[in-house]
């Protein structure tokens, strides 16, 4: 037994998840969408050695969560077309 408490945070500083895990995940944000049936979620991740990639997540309460892993400039492009869309949305 040593003097320190257990310590379960990832070495990584920027890694929000605690405990064994195989990917290393930032939270970004995470909000209720459409009538309140949907969870939109906005992670980074990291599985081993690989390079960051951003990770969107779909979930509502009957179903079980879509996740979809993109390059940063998948996820560049998504959000531009997210903010195209909105624009001509609200105009
Ligand atoms: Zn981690």
């Amino acid at each position: 037994m040593t003097a320190t408490t257990s310590n379960d945070e990832c070495v990584l500083k920027w890694c929000n998840e605690a405990g064994d895990h195989d990917e290393h995940r930032q939270y970004v944000t995470s909000l209720v969408a459409w009538r309140s049936t949907w969870l939109i979620g906005v992670n980074i991740v990291q599985s081993d050695g690989e390079p960051l990639h951003v990770e969107l997540t779909a979930t509502t309460r009957w179903s079980p969560p879509a996740t979809v892993t993109l390059k940063p400039d998948e996820a560049e492009a998504v959000a531009q077309a997210l903010l195209e869309a909105a624009t001509r949305a609200v105009r």
